[in-house]
């Protein structure tokens, strides 16, 4: 599976670390909600498909990319600087 990081290009998934679920909000930290923090913490959706996840180039310029991947195929949609930049669409092999 290759990754084209925003800044190196197509790399293999090799040079990257997952760092988890790109969908979850976390919590206020100053809120005792514990329903929430758990939800937080141990709930995870099992997505069939597109889903947003969080790896760092830990292999190379170490950026946080929010990388969309088909959880079926492997295939990457899209993949943007972790954060907020625009998202730049992923060509070509998956
Ligand atoms: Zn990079």
């Amino acid at each position: 599976m290759l990754i084209t990081c925003p800044y190196c290009g197509p790399r293999d998934v090799s040079e990257f670390s997952y760092q988890g679920d790109g969908n979850r909000t976390r919590p206020d930290p100053a809120s005792t909600d514990q329903a929430a923090w758990n939800a937080y913490v141990y709930d995870r959706t099992n997505i069939a498909g597109d889903h947003r996840e969080i790896w760092q180039h830990s292999g190379g310029c170490r950026s946080h990319l929010a990388v969309t991947r088909s959880t079926l195929t492997h295939r990457i949609s899209e993949v943007a600087l972790a954060g907020g930049s625009t998202g730049r669409r992923h060509g070509g092999r998956s």
